[in-house]
């Protein structure tokens, strides 16, 4: 039995490199749809808590806006019926332009809403 140390030498370093940047990569990814799935939600989806969202008062459901801090805002305002949201009114869930095209709730609001035309 040998004791020789492990040496590796420059093709089984690049191949042990090349393993260990997967399994790095794997290990996001599995991380990313861990926090995916804990959320209920994709990622691509707009969540209440980014910046963005939280400047525009953006909320999944537009019966919980500050109304207060939200003035103008009116009850039948919701993304499905806004020029910014690209889906039919009736999917839950459809891109928003002013989200980069981002996915926000057919029942939101944000303080961006325009009447669909
Ligand atoms: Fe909803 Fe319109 Fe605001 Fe986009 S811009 S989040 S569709 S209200």
């Amino acid at each position: 039995m040998s004791h020789e140390s492990f040496r590796p030498g420059r093709r089984q370093w690049l191949k042990l490199s090349s393993i260990a940047v997967v399994t790095v990569a794997a290990a996001r990814s599995d991380g990313a749809f861990a926090q995916a799935a804990k959320s209920g939600t994709p990622a691509k989806r707009v969540e209440e808590n980014e910046p963005q969202a939280q400047q525009l008062g953006y909320k999944h459901d537009a019966a919980k806006v500050d109304k207060a801090k939200f003035p103008k805002f009116q009850a039948d305002q919701l993304c499905s019926n806004c020029s910014f949201y690209k889906a039919k009114a009736t999917d839950p869930w459809g891109p928003c332009d002013i989200f980069a095209g981002r996915e926000v709730a057919a029942k939101g609001w944000c303080s961006a809403w325009v009447k669909k035309a």
